[in-house]
């Protein structure tokens, strides 16, 4: 099997695997009870939530643990919004983000909020002189995908924070870092408010992050027990499996830079050589995401055709699979692009002996489908 769709999802870590059995059998009390399984746990959640914080360079009182990144992206967005709903109620995003994003302004846009889309160029980075334009006093939220799930772009937060602060010192900015998170360094004092998940860091699926500064203020979106952000009984194992993985993803990291740039350079010279195919990159997009548009062939066709030979890619991004891809529209406004449109996701797991057969197999099945279903689209 040759997995290439890193992007949608990571495969478990044997280490991490390990570490989450041993934390189901052997610390099953709950961390909120008093007795002394309770306080085993507790102090095993404390130290887990130390090594994400140290990780991550924020303080423990900065950390929320959620059960994705999307419920993070809803925490951010709605919580700024309802917090701050008497100042204004104008939220900016970018064109370029993961679709939760997209039904969360859907959401607030149906109570009232006024949501504007900034403008990208054509590298796929945000306008700068366009969101300038877009900030007034009553913008209370930007939020911009830190790395686009579709094409990998990443957009430079920490100018995008400065423009921002300087239409309006009270604007908050909030990235989505789902994409980011093990694969580029990240300097989270650049946002106010970020989002990761589990599954993208070799984590089990079903642990998310909020990274909210001490100086931003939400309200919650969902209320337990008690009087926080967070509710309901700490997923312990999850919290240990996520402390591990980003500890091991970390690990070695310009070794497995450097592995990944080894890869996609391959990747690159090898699909660069069909004249019919475009390649939706720029020097903005890391190395991890790969996307092309194959132009004259469905990509669901292509997907299955690839499955055949046991190797996975995926179209777009897995949560809008079999849809025009938003991203490479808003960055080349062309709908046979963008409904053409496959993804190559790549990870330090990958070697170049995969991408060579991947290769291999793609120039089989595209010069099969070419001539196949040419006039189909
Ligand atoms: N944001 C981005 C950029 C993503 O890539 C994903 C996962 N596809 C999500 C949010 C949603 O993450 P989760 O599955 O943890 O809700």
């Amino acid at each position: 099997m040759i997995y290439l769709d890193y992007s949608a999802t990571t495969p478990v870590d044997r280490a991490v695997l390990d570490s989450f059995n041993t934390v189901i059998n052997d610390y099953y009390g709950n961390p909120n009870s008093l007795h002394s399984l309770g306080v085993k746990s507790r102090e095993l959640l404390k130290s887990a939530r130390k090594q994400i914080c140290d990780l991550l360079n924020i303080k423990d009182s900065e950390l929320i643990f959620t059960s994705g990144a999307t419920e993070a992206n809803n925490m951010a967005l709605i919580g700024v919004a309802m917090k701050r709903k008497n100042f204004g109620n104008h939220i900016i995003v970018s064109k370029l983000e993961h679709p939760s994003i997209y039904g969360i302004c859907n959401y607030l846009e149906s109570m009232g909020f006024k949501i504007s889309y900034v403008n990208n160029d054509s590298e796929g980075v945000i306008d700068l002189e366009d969101l300038k334009n877009l900030v007034t006093d009553k913008t209370i939220l930007v939020s911009i995908c830190g790395v686009n799930s579709e094409t990998g772009v990443r957009q430079p937060l920490r100018t995008i924070k400065q423009v921002v602060l300087k239409a309006n010192k009270d604007c908050l900015l909030h990235s989505d870092l789902t994409q980011g998170l093990g694969k580029v360094k990240l300097n989270l004092k650049d946002v106010d408010l970020a989002s990761f998940s589990s599954h993208k860091i070799y984590a089990p699926r079903g642990l998310g992050i909020l990274y909210k500064s001490d100086k931003v203020n939400i309200t919650p979106i969902l209320y337990g027990s008690n009087n926080s952000l967070e509710v309901g009984t700490p997923p312990l194992a999850l919290i240990v499996s996520f402390a591990k993985a980003l500890r091991l993803v970390l690990t070695d990291f310009s070794e497995k830079e450097e592995s990944i740039k080894e890869c996609v350079e391959v990747l690159e010279n090898g699909l660069k050589k069909y004249d019919g195919i475009k390649i939706n990159r720029s020097k903005y997009c890391i190395n991890q995401i790969f996307s092309i548009s194959l132009m004259t062939i469905k990509p669901e066709t292509f997907i299955h055709a690839m499955e055949r030979h046991n190797i996975f890619i995926s179209s777009n991004t897995a949560c809008s699979s079999g849809k025009l891809s938003t991203s490479v529209m808003a960055i080349y406004n062309d709908k046979l692009r963008a409904g053409t449109t496959i993804r190559i996701s790549i990870s330090h797991l990958t070697t170049v002996k995969e991408i060579e057969d991947f290769l291999e197999v793609f120039d089989l099945e595209y010069n099969n489908l070419t001539n196949l279903v040419k006039g189909d689209l």
